[in-house]
């Protein structure tokens, strides 16, 4: 007979299972990031007989009171967890990939999320990376939508809150062979999340990281892989060691900037009468991270005229090209270093103040209220779409 074609994700099959013990939402002021986790979780088994199982919503993470009525003790169970064979292929060979993105509550109730396709096309290159089954981003799109719209009460309603999404991807079968899983599973967790600077911008110092890498030629620093992110632990800590706030990963002898910590790196240069936003080419040791691509539309919307900024200098060029250590120094020598800036989905924008480079430090300027002349006017567009007060169809409605 016909061999059976392995089913993609299908939002139609989505079953929903919901907790018998809901939780208590923590007061807003005292979230702490990805500590809390929300009522549900969504979850997904693929095999590489059947192809992607019939997707299930399902209680996350919940104590559940259990009675017994023959001894007369009860008991507090945990479920909604994972449960793993000790030779998962995860645990022994990092096979798992993540994203992270956001769904924002808008002042009229309207729950949305930030360019979520970004994400989907990102999860999918990461799974290819590393031979873990892919699927349609869309399809996964709807079986999320699900999940926000059963937990919408956990999208904080404060401004600056969000609910962070946490989709993952596991190779799950129990084999200690180095091979390509044979079985995985595709989970949603969500968190609420606060403001990342809840007293207003504090630029950042950093320290300039050569004695460690992120990502190398032909590694795997594009892909959000688990792998890329445990190996930095120990290189934050040092650089926390030495007084700054995250790694500022330099690249080979020329120093080449890369990123800051889980973040991608902007600098804006002057050259006489021109304002360059310049930002490290995607090739293949960069995350092609959302907000970036985000950063670059916005700028270059600006420069075409397609939407001007306030705010934003008139005569701007953008550029996605390399830039080192020897270019920072001189153009800050120069007085033509106007900023230095991170961005992310978890921050937006993060503003720098120095780095900690050969023992001593070069320092970036910074804007009256911590944010600089061409960050402040993208971040404030950016947050007004992501708010829903800037209409945008970067938005995606929940
Ligand atoms: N670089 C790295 C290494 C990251 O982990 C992240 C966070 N996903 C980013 C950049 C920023 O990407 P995004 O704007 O999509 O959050």
């Amino acid at each position: 007979g016909k061999a059976a074609v392995p089913l993609d994700i299908e939002p139609s099959r989505l079953t929903v299972t919901k907790t018998m013990s809901p939780k208590v939402l923590p007061p807003s002021k005292s979230l702490i990031f990805g500590k809390t986790l929300s009522d549900h979780m969504l979850r997904i088994r693929w095999t590489e007989a059947t192809g992607w199982e019939a997707p299930s919503i399902e209680p996350c993470e919940s104590y559940r009171f259990r009675r017994n009525f023959y001894r007369y003790v009860s008991s507090y169970v945990l479920v909604g967890t994972i449960n793993l064979s000790p030779s998962a292929t995860v645990i022994h060979y990092a096979q798992s990939l993540f994203e992270g993105m956001k769904a924002y509550r808008h002042e009229d109730g309207t729950v949305t999320m930030f360019r979520p396709d970004m994400n989907m096309k990102r999860m999918n290159t990461s799974a290819q990376r590393l031979a873990l089954p892919t699927f349609e981003g869309n399809a996964l799109l709807e079986c999320i939508k699900e999940l926000i719209s059963l937990d919408r009460q956990w999208v904080p309603k404060e401004p600056g809150h969000s609910l962070y999404i946490r989709p993952t991807l596991i190779g799950t079968n129990g084999t200690l062979g180095v091979a390509p899983p044979t079985e995985a599973l595709l989970f949603v967790i969500t968190s609420p999340v606060g403001p990342y600077y809840p007293r207003g911008f504090k630029p950042v110092p950093l320290h300039g990281t050569t004695e460690y890498i992120r990502a190398a030629p032909g590694g795997t620093g594009a892909y959000k892989l688990a792998a890329n992110y445990a190996p930095g632990v120990v290189a934050q800590k040092s650089a926390s060691k030495q007084g700054y706030a995250q790694n500022l990963w330099l690249h080979g002898p020329e120093h080449w900037l890369t990123e800051v910590g889980t973040m991608n790196l902007f600098a804006v240069i002057k050259d006489k009468d021109v304002t360059e936003l310049i930002t490290p080419p995607l090739d293949g040791m960069i995350l092609p991270g959302v907000t970036r691509d985000s950063v670059l539309a916005l700028a270059r919307n600006h420069v075409s005229g397609v939407k001007r900024l306030e705010g934003l200098p008139d005569v701007m060029k953008v550029s996605e090209r390399p830039i080192n250590m020897g270019e920072i120094i001189q153009s800050s020598k120069e007085g033509r270093l106007i900023e230095l800036f991170g961005t992310g989905t978890a921050c937006v924008v993060t503003p720098v103040d120095r780095i900690g480079y050969n023992g001593g430090d070069v320092m970036i300027p910074t804007g009256k209220d911590g944010m600089g002349p061409v960050s402040k006017p993208l971040w404030t567009e950016l947050v007004g779409i992501q708010t829903g007060v800037i209409k945008s169809d970067w938005n995606y409605v929940v």
